[in-house]
This record gives C-alpha cells, sequence and structure tokens, in this order.
C-alpha cells in the first residue's frame, strides 16, 4: 500500500482518480489546488504525487519547482496529469524534474501501471542509497575504531613502559650508590632485574611496530618451513633462562611437525601464549606446550592450569584491550590475543579455547601442516 497525493483542480476527475486508487488499497488524499497540496505534503510526505498541470493560481511546474527546491521532499516521484500532450509540455516537465507524464484521459490500467512503475523505481534507487549509505557507515565505524585502537594503544605503550624503566633506574641508582655495602647475591638481583626489564621493553618494542605495521599495512610476511619441536624447545629455554624461572615448562612434541610461517610474526603466538599460561596460573603448576600432527594439520596447544576464562568471557578475550571479569588483579594490556589471532589467520590457521574456571586453559593453534 503507498500513500499518495492527487492533486487536480476538476473534482469529477480527482474524486475518480482517488476512488479507483483507494480499490487498489492505496492511501490516498486530495487537494484541488497546489499551495494546499504542498502544505499538506510538508505535514504529511506521501510516497508519491499525481499532479494536473493547469491550475489557477499556483500551476503543477510550480508545485514541482518548490517539491525539488526542498531536500526533504525533493525525492518524492511525481507524476503529472495532463490534458495537454505537446511535444514541449511534456518536456518541460521532464526538464523540471518530473518522472513521468500522463496524458488526460489516461485508463485505470495505465494509471496503475505508471504508478507501480514510479514506485518501484524508487524502491530500487533507495535501496541502493541504502546500501551504499551502510558501507560508507562500516567505512565511518572502521576508521573510528582505528583511530580509537591507535590512541589507546600510544596512552598504553606510554604508561607501560614507564614501569620497566623505573625499574632499571632505581636498580643502577641502587647500584652506583651502595655496591659497596652490597651482597653479591643482592647485586646480582639487581642485574637480573634491569636484564629482565630490558627485555620486557624490547618486546614491547617489537609488540608495538608489529601491532602498527599490521594495522597499516606495510607488514611484510615472509613464511619459511619451521620445524616446530625443535623452535618450540627453544622458545621455552628462553623463557626459563630470561625469567630464570622455577616453574615447569614442558614440551610434547610429536617430531616432524612442519609449517610455513613467518618467525618473527609466528613468534607472537607462542610468547604470548605461554606468557599468559605462566601470568595466569600458580607457580607450582605446569605449563604445558603440545606440537601434533592430527590429519593434515599441526596443533599447536598452549595448556595451563590456572584461573580459567569465564563462559561469557571466551568469545570477546580476542578482541582489542578485552579483558575477563576474573583477570583484574593481573597486570596485563588486554592486547596479546589480538595479535595472537591476527598471527594465526595470517598464517592460515584458527585458534580456540578451551577453558575452565578455576580448572585452566587450553589454546589450540590449528596450521596447516607443510613439508619440508
Ligand atoms: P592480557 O594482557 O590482559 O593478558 P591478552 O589479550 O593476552 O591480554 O588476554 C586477554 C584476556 O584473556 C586476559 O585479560 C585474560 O582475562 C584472558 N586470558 C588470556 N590467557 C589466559 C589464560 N591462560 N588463563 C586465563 N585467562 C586468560
Amino acid at each position: 500500500m503507498a500513500k499518495i497525493m492527487v492533486i487536480e483542480d476538476e473534482a469529477a476527475i480527482r474524486e475518480e482518480v482517488i476512488e479507483w486508487l483507494q480499490f487498489e488499497g492505496h492511501s490516498v488524499s486530495g487537494a484541488d489546488s497546489g499551495r494546499p497540496a504542498i502544505e499538506a505534503i510538508l505535514q504529511d510526505p506521501p510516497d508519491i504525487v499525481l499532479c494536473d498541470i493547469w491550475m489557477p493560481e499556483m500551476d503543477g511546474y510550480a508545485v514541482l519547482i518548490e517539491l525539488r527546491s526542498n531536500p526533504m521532499l525533493s525525492h518524492i516521484p511525481f507524476v503529472f496529469l495532463s490534458a495537454s500532450a505537446s511535444h514541449e509540455a511534456v518536456r518541460y516537465g521532464m526538464d523540471l524534474g518530473a518522472d513521468d507524464y500522463l496524458t488526460k484521459p489516461f485508463t485505470h490500467a495505465e494509471l496503475l501501471r505508471a504508478i507501480e512503475s514510479r514506485l518501484q523505481k524508487h524502491t530500487s534507487q533507495n535501496d541502493q542509497i541504502r546500501e551504499r549509505l551502510e558501507v560508507l557507515t562500516e567505512a565511518l565505524e572502521e576508521e573510528r575504531t582505528k583511530r580509537l585502537l591507535k590512541t589507546r594503544l600510544v596512552a598504553m605503550f606510554s604508561h607501560d613502559f614507564r614501569t620497566p624503566l623505573s625499574s632499571i633506574m632505581s636498580s643502577v641508582e641502587l647500584i652506583r650508590h651502595y655496591e659497596s655495602r652490597m651482597t653479591p647475591e643482592r647485586k646480582a638481583m639487581h642485574l637480573d632485574r634491569i636484564d629482565g626489564s630490558v627485555h620486557q621493553l624490547l618486546q614491547m618494542l617489537d609488540d608495538m611496530l608489529l601491532v602498527a605495521q599490521m594495522e597499516s599495512g606495510s607488514f611484510q610476511y615472509h613464511p619459511e618451513p619451521l620445524e616446530l619441536a625443535e623452535w618450540v624447545g627453544e622458545i621455552l629455554e628462553e623463557f626459563r633462562t630470561m625469567y630464570g624461572m622455577t616453574r615447569t615448562l614442558t614440551l610434547k612434541a610429536d617430531v616432524g611437525c612442519c609449517v610455513q610461517a613467518d618467525r618473527r610474526l609466528f613468534r607472537q603466538i607462542l610468547v604470548n601464549l605461554v606468557a599468559n599460561a605462566i601470568k595466569y596460573s600458580n607457580e607450582d603448576s605446569e605449563v604445558i606446550v603440545w606440537v601434533k600432527h592430527t590429519g593434515d594439520q599441526i596443533e599447536l596447544i598452549v595448556e595451563d592450569h590456572g584461573i580459567g576464562i569465564p563462559a561469557e568471557d571466551l568469545e570477546s578475550v580476542f578482541e582489542p584491550f578485552h579483558r575477563a571479569g576474573n583477570a583484574e588483579e593481573f597486570k596485563g594490556t588486554g592486547l596479546g590475543l589480538t595479535i595472537v589471532k591476527e598471527a594465526v589467520e595470517r598464517h592460515a590457521g584458527t585458534i580456540r579455547i578451551e577453558s575452565e574456571v578455576g580448572v585452566g586453559s587450553r589454546f589450540i593453534v590449528s596450521l596447516p601442516a607443510s613439508g619440508k
């Protein structure tokens, strides 16, 4: 059902057209001249206007000009009804922006066809506009999120850089002023602290550069064959020495598990998952890394017996800055898993989580296996 305005000064024709259209189920209103018609249209814009040309006071052309010059009404389809079928009159009306022209007398069928085709065209134009608007809105939203992400990244990194920097400064000051009075153990502890903080800063710098490169699309992806068992073993060893850990980090790897990987990006996957497994579990609990062959896939699994992730957060932990409700007392930025997911996807892989609060978590990365 469409809302139709019929503007026609000859009452008999106006009533007849209104009746035909009402029988077809449309909601129709009528006006006998231009001015009251425009007022009614302003109050309640119709879906289409049918308008006589020759009317006293304000003719159909003036009505059309007024509608087309009002941004709120300019889109309404406009059909002239006229006794004059002269080429010039039709041409003039079309030049002013009319959509169609019906010459009186017209039949019931001609009128309905004209209305139908105008409304259909209008709907498809509206659909196109709506589609274009949706695309634009999406692009705007994406741009806004990116800008927000960048602002938050800068704020976060400038904040997080201070902690290891202060730690380095304080250890250096202590050694400079009190070295002669320090026990060798105390001095070693400060040197370890400096070393650990420098590594932390380097890792943060690397993360930041990587996120920035992925954001700007300038990241250069260089995959090469990587034998996982050996490589995971080396990284776990780095964890043990870097943090001087008492933690049990166990590797359970099938031999011959090879994937195509960009070493720098792939490292982010394992380093972030293992760092989280350590952070979110007790010091005396074991972290296990599995490397498995499953058909034509390789699975890299990082398992801990830590705090677990609440079911309602499982979907969102990969979103930037999202931290689960039970992670408040642990330091973190909420970015690690975003980098992990992006890195996994760049390697044509998938990642999923199995987790239970108070029991532990398993992060399962599946990647296409490759020959050496
Ligand atoms: P964060 O810096 O907060 O650790 P991540 O992006 O690495 O950021 O992880 C996002 C959130 O996912 C964490 O804040 C935490 O709530 C949850 N999470 C990640 N790994 C684990 C894990 N192994 N055990 C429990 N919760 C985890």
